[in-house]
């Protein structure tokens, strides 16, 4: 993926697609052909903003224009005339502020300078989907019924020409691919790629996205990365893992050997912090109000949801918010397929520095099944839960001063209005379950 710039303008790509992340983590592109890449890296191409919804951009407004940051670009493997790039938002030639990717880079800047480079892995989980003739959405394999269906061989083989094409245009795109598997509920799949520095993870992830769609949809398939498609059936998440490295010695700042955990106390710190935020941090993770049908539901067909409910931490265990699946790092469940990976990351990472500016204590790991555990139980010990909704997720970020210091009171005011106002639009229409509910009540 790490290319030099000057290489495009000597490779057999003829077409550039620049391409930049709006607030939704969804990707806008134009497609320049090479002769005039140059006018682009100079000036930028130019998006009307109000045209994909930005905040704070009206109609009258100027352009927003992005200049691809060449040292990414990516030729297509199936169309190796076709290169992907991705740059910033400027707006009057200024970095916009509501460009994510922006935000992600700031943040990973001012670490750089305290000599810290944050690496991040992220699991993507999405669903083959196919439209029946009656225009419902189901999983697209019709044979993989089975209530515990995951890591089922034959689902996998026969799901082999979609996945092999995935993985070899991925790691022939430069994402280290090093495990897929046949995830909890039926079609639903997993891609892993080897962690790294936490902008391109970001990147890559974005462009994962894309691809994978991309190469369902050769298959006749549609890939989803919605976070609950099926109300009885597992999410898609898109857990974190997190470490923190010196930049001068290249040693991993939160591993320590003699701790039972394998955790340095500043990823201790770093976790408190991120329990501490967790409640306004789910607004930017689980940014939809579909996210909440993942986080909230009870169970699902397999007998697990896989997605956490409370703000607590778990030794290797997949039922807190928080998991320590070895030494070095810890995995944060609550992110979820829709997210916008710049901001999510962003907002992490602000709120476990957070925690290590404030030297918050360490949380002993927990061991506990929370899945067994009831509301009664839960209310009982005094255990916060995650937000259940959009605008509950949306209340906390208002009333937590972190954020507005780290990205702007501008940028929360917008967030939040947008967010409220996809919840408004959510919440203005009459379901099915009210209709079977209250009708005849
Ligand atoms: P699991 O399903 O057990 O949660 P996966 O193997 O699906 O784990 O995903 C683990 C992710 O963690 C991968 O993206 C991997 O590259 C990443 N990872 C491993 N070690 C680290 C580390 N030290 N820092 C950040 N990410 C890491
Ligand atoms: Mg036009
Ligand atoms: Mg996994
Ligand atoms: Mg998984
Ligand atoms: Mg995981």
């Amino acid at each position: 993926m790490l290319s030099r710039i000057s290489d495009i303008f000597e490779s057999p790509v003829r077409y550039v697609m620049v391409s930049f992340t709006d607030l939704h983590g969804v990707l806008r592109a134009k497609l320049v052909p090479k002769s005039h890449l140059n006018s682009v890296l100079e000036t930028g191409a130019g998006f009307a903003g109000f045209a994909i919804g930005s905040v704070g951009q009206g109609p009258h407004d100027p352009d927003l224009t992005v200049r691809p940051d060449l040292s990414h670009w990516i030729p297509l493997n199936d169309a190796p005339d076709i290169a992907w790039t991705i740059g910033n938002l400027l707006l009057d030639g200024q970095p916009w502020h509501f460009c994510t990717r922006s935000l992600l880079q700031k943040v990973t800047e001012e670490l750089r300078q305290q000599g810290i480079q944050a690496k991040v892995g992220i699991e993507a989980e999405f669903y083959l989907v196919k439209e029946t003739e009656n225009g419902h959405i189901i999983p697209a394999d019709t044979y993989d019924r089975a209530a515990k269906t995951c890591y089922q061989l034959d689902v996998l083989a026969r799901h082999l020409p979609f996945l092999t094409d995935a993985i070899d245009g991925l790691e022939s795109l430069g994402i280290d691919v090093y495990q897929v598997d046949h995830e909890d509920g039926p079609s639903q799949f997993e891609i892993n790629w080897v962690y790294d520095d936490a902008l391109v993870t970001a990147d890559r992830f974005s462009f994962l996205r894309f691809w994978v769609k991309r190469v369902a949809q050769r298959e006749g398939l549609i890939a989803t990365f919605m976070p609950k498609p099926f109300s009885h059936l597992t999410g898609s998440g898109a857990h974190v893992h997190l470490s923190l490295w010196d930049t001068h010695t290249g040693r991993n700042l939160f591993d320590d050997p003699t701790d039972p955990s394998g955790l340095s106390m500043m990823a201790h710190h770093f976790i408190a912090g991120v329990l501490s935020h967790a409640a306004a941090l789910t607004a930017f993770v689980a940014p939809t109000v579909n996210s909440y049908k993942r986080l909230s539901s009870p169970t699902s067909l397999s007998g697990a949801t896989w997605s956490p409910t409370t703000i607590t931490v778990g030794a290797n265990n997949r039922t807190h918010l928080i998991r320590i699946p070895g030494p070095g790092r810890f995995e944060f469940r609550a992110m979820d397929s829709s997210v916008n990976p710049y901001l999510g990351l962003a907002a992490l990472l602000v709120a476990g520095f957070d925690g290590i500016r404030r030297r918050l204590p360490n949380i002993e790991p927990s061991k506990e099944n929370m899945y067994g555990l009831s509301s009664t139980e839960i209310v009982d010990r005094h255990i916060s839960r995650l937000p259940g909704s959009l605008d509950r997720a949306l209340d906390a970020l208002e009333a937590d001063p972190l954020f507005s210091d780290a990205f702007g009171d501008a940028f929360i005011k917008g967030f939040l209005a947008y967010k409220r106002s996809e919840w408004d639009e959510y919440h203005q229409t009459v379901s099915p379950q009210e209709i079977q509910h209250y009708l005849f009540q």
